[in-house]
């Protein structure tokens, strides 16, 4: 069996040409969504990141007040920033790229914004709410694979699923989301992580298996079941002299071997990272609409 190609990046542009009529019908009611962006230093990847996602929010007539601040910036600054864009009516959600330059105490800034602006889905609140299964702003990678299985025709309602990793922003919401009672949702949900005993013994018996682990080669075609569908949502970076940078990027599937026993798979890159950048416009145009 040679697995059928989950192509995040079409499924991505659909919603996105769908978010755009949105933010047109907000505009025409004299709402412009605005996104205000805060980038604490330079490391090149969180850079790409956030220029990544200015770019996406002027393609689809988001406006975004863009904040780039030097690495020695203080957290108490970093407080007065964030509050004045809670004030700010024009302002409809906050990000802030992490990981923050240390000393700064991410938690006390992610709890800074306010949960009617945390487009993120970081704040306690928000987590919460999901957890309980009440309206919230979803964290933008879990709910990127919530739709990438809805839209991809995935049955996932009686599934079981299992989630490699238990992270706050990809692990433990994307199996909290799976396991609610509701549309799109209401698998039998099995977490693993590294003190999982033989986890090959979980992963077998995934009708989808959702990674996130952040290692290349976490999962092998022997932890497959056949016909499974695998979401693979690592990003890592493995040396590669013939690539210009040096490196590719690769997930923490072995995509080449998994392929051929699962029957859909996403691949690295293209699969879920187009996604989740998706998953804030939609945020930001949901938080707006309160004001339309
Ligand atoms: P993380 O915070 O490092 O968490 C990794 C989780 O995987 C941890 O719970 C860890 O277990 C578990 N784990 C690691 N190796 C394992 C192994 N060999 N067996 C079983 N469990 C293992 O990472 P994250 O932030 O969730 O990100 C995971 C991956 O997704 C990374 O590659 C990241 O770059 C990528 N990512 C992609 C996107 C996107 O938009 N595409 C967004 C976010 C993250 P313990 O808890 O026991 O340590």
């Amino acid at each position: 069996m040679t697995a059928t190609l989950i192509d995040g990046k079409q499924i991505a542009q659909a919603i996105r040409a769908e978010l755009q009529e949105e933010v047109r019908k907000l505009k025409a009611r004299g709402v412009t969504p605005g996104l205000g962006v805060v980038l604490v230093g330079n490391d090149p990847a969180s850079t790409s990141y956030v220029t990544a996602k200015e770019r996406a929010c002027h393609e689809i007539g988001i406006h975004s007040d863009d904040h780039r601040l030097p690495a020695g910036t203080s957290q108490k600054d970093l407080l007065a920033l964030i509050d004045s864009m809670n004030r700010d009516p024009s302002i409809d959600g906050i990000l802030v790229q992490l990981p923050l330059p240390k000393p700064i105490d991410e938690s006390a800034v992610l709890r800074a914004v306010i949960p009617e602006k945390d487009v993120d889905g970081f704040h306690p609140v928000n987590v919460g709410k999901m957890v309980l299964g009440e309206k919230a702003f979803l964290p933008c990678t879990p709910h990127g694979v919530v739709q990438l299985l809805a839209r991809s025709g995935v049955k996932v309602a009686g599934a079981h699923v299992v989630v490699v990793g238990r992270s706050n922003i990809v692990g433990k919401p994307v199996a909290n989301m799976l396991l609610q009672k509701k549309e799109n949702a209401n698998a039998t949900v099995t977490i693993c992580h590294t003190g999982t005993r033989d986890m090959g013994y979980f992963t077998r018996q995934a009708d989808i298996l959702i990674v996130a682990a952040g290692r290349p080669g976490t999962v092998t075609a022997d932890m497959i079941k056949p016909g499974a569908v695998v979401i693979d949502v690592g990003v890592n970076r493995v040396d590669d002299p013939t690539k210009k940078a040096g490196f590719r990027l690769v997930g923490d599937v072995d995509f080449d071997a998994v392929k051929e026993r699962a029957s859909m798979i996403t691949p690295v890159p293209g699969g879920v990272g187009p996604m989740t950048i998706t998953m804030l416009l939609h945020n930001t145009i949901e938080s707006a609409r309160a004001r339309a």
